[in-house]
């Protein structure tokens, strides 16, 4: 028999914030510390900020994370962050393959399946992130484009442990526009098959966040839908009183 993921409600904090932001964090950290029994919180912040967030989330349940690794631990990669750097710096999970990165570094599947490999040699949990287009889904093949990347950009490796997966359509990232609550649970029930085909069991209790333009105010809909196990959420967790509101409604 499969439990119900407890779901995770992960914010992502993409290139925003400077120290001043982490009064922020504080008070997230304090907020979600308070519900541990119904939700995991996570904040992923930008690489700068991991060190000086543990610190003042010492003691709370806050979750940090980061927002990419490189594949490899050490080396001349000029400007990279490895997982064990990461680690090192506090963070226990890292957001990888966002469509940002995909888009702006030109990241492929392989790339994330290697980079999610560093990750649990290190110990941390990858966010595996996928979702189509606008195009795409208006050609009709959203849920190919998210089979073909859950299948390249995941290993044999992964588990309900090392790997939570974030379904992102990329043209609801940012705009304010979701899918219709339809189209999330017909796409969320179609990574579970898929998860469920190649992983078995772990895969029936991997985590599946929905992400792009998770606000309050839509958060109760989304977040009750059929394997939606949480949210990734971007714009709306820069402000603790929006991100707690979003953990309000799970
Ligand atoms: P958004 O971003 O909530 O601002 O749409 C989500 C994400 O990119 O993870």
């Amino acid at each position: 028999m499969t439990t119900t993921p407890k779901p995770l409600i992960a914010g992502n904090w993409k290139m925003n914030g400077v120290t001043s932001g982490l009064t922020a964090l504080r008070t997230i950290a304090e907020g979600v510390s308070q519900h541990t029994d119904t939700f995991d919180g996570l904040i992923c912040l930008p690489a700068t900020m991991i060190e000086r967030g543990t610190r003042l989330c010492n003691g709370t349940a806050l979750l940090l994370g980061g927002q990419d690794c490189h594949f490899e631990q050490s080396g001349a990669h000029t400007g990279d962050i490895s997982a064990d750097m990461l680690q090192d710096a506090g963070a226990s999970y890292v957001i990888l393959g966002h469509s940002e990165r995909r888009a702006d570094h030109d990241e492929t599947n392989t790339d994330v399946l290697k980079k999610s490999l560093a990750a649990y040699e290190t110990g941390l949990t990858a966010i595996i992130c996928v979702g189509e287009t606008r195009a795409e889904r208006e050609e009709g093949r959203a849920m190919e484009i998210v089979s073909n990347q859950l299948e390249g950009s995941m290993s044999k490796d992964a588990n309900s442990q090392n790997t939570v997966i974030a379904y992102e359509p990329v043209w609801a990232i940012g705009t304010g526009l979701v899918p219709s609550n339809h189209d999330i649970e017909a796409m969320h029930g179609h990574i579970r098959q898929v998860l469920s085909e190649r992983f078995g069991v772990e895969g029936e209790s991997m985590r599946i966040l929905y992400g792009g333009s998770l606000k309050p105010s839509n958060a109760e809909e989304i977040l009750r839908t059929k394997n939606v196990n949480g949210g990734l959420i971007g714009g709306a967790s820069l402000k603790s009183e929006d991100f707690l509101a979003i953990c309000a409604a799970v």
